[in-house]
């Protein structure tokens, strides 16, 4: 299927691994432009390389710096022959925040929590919903997590932010900007095969003794799909979303979890 964006540009953030760069190989798969961004340079320049030989590609811009501060979206901005603000297509993604007793945390923890994972997608929305709705076409899309339905309780600092990014997005996405060609969806993961994974699976395996692949293994035995996710499958998923034939789908909470999620809706 022809998704329609050959040549519009789309910004992805955290997009030098994992679900970040599963999105934007489907969308370098379709001809969009695209400007990357991720903390390490090295990691991101691999990327962008991968990212230019895929047929039909784009451009690819790579800006290494955090999507979190202000000086790193300004960079994002600012890249030398990038659309500035006038992105066709956002992807909102940054690392989660990490895992605990919320008895431990303090204001600083849950400052950097909603940060990373509310403030920044609302600060990319504000940056350039305005511009998509004067030019009729504009997608959204963030990646949150299977969390915001399920919560799990030692994701407390997940949990709380992305829950206030969705209630956010449910709004503004209804808002004026809806009767102008102009989406926003989140993206709910499940368990996708990912460096993340890996690593709560490490953290898991010093505290049990038992090894990573074993972990990994009975995880996966748990979902219904009796598998985790691929970054590809995600990445389609979110391709699609950001197509011409999505333009009907807007403010949804798209969930990817091979079933995982035990609910009728
Ligand atoms: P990952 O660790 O594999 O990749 C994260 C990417 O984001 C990397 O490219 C990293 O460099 C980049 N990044 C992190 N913080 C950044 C920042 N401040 N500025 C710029 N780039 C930054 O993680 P993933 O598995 O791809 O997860 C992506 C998001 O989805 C995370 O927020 C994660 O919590 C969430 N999530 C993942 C899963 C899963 O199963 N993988 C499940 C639920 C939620």
């Amino acid at each position: 299927m022809d998704l329609g964006i050959k040549g519009k540009w789309a910004l992805v953030c955290g997009a030098s691994k994992g679900l970040g760069l599963g999105c934007a190989q489907a969308l370098a798969a379709d001809g969009a432009n695209l400007v990357i961004n991720a903390r390490g340079a090295d990691a991101l320049e691999a990327a962008a390389t991968q990212l230019r030989a895929i047929p039909g590609a784009g451009t690819v811009l790579a800006v290494a710096c955090d999507i979190t501060s202000d000086q790193g979206r300004a960079a994002v901005f600012g890249v030398q022959g990038g659309p500035g603000t006038d992105f066709d297509i956002v992807v909102t993604n940054a690392g989660g925040p990490p895992p605990g007793d919320f008895r431990d945390w303090e204001r600083e923890a849950w400052i950097k929590a909603l940060d990373a994972n509310m403030l920044t997608p609302i600060w990319l929305i504000k940056a350039t919903v305005d511009g998509m709705a004067q030019r009729g076409f504009g997608r959204i899309v963030n990646i949150t997590s299977g969390a915001v339905k399920a919560p799990i309780d030692i994701l407390g600092l997940s949990n709380g932010a992305r829950t206030g990014l969705t209630g956010f997005v449910a709004g503004v996405a209804r808002s004026s900007i809806a009767g102008s060609g102009v989406t926003i969806n989140n993206l709910l993961p499940g368990a996708f095969d990912t460096d993340r994974l890996r690593t709560t699976a490490k953290g898991q395996s010093e505290k049990t003794g038992k090894p990573i692949e074993e972990l990994l293994e009975a995880r996966a035995k748990t979902i219904p799909a009796k598998r985790f996710g691929t970054a590809a499958e995600f990445g389609a998923i979110c391709a699609f979303l950001c197509s011409q034939h999505a333009g009907y789908i807007t403010g949804q909470n798209v969930l990817a979890d091979g079933g995982m999620f035990p609910g009728t809706m």
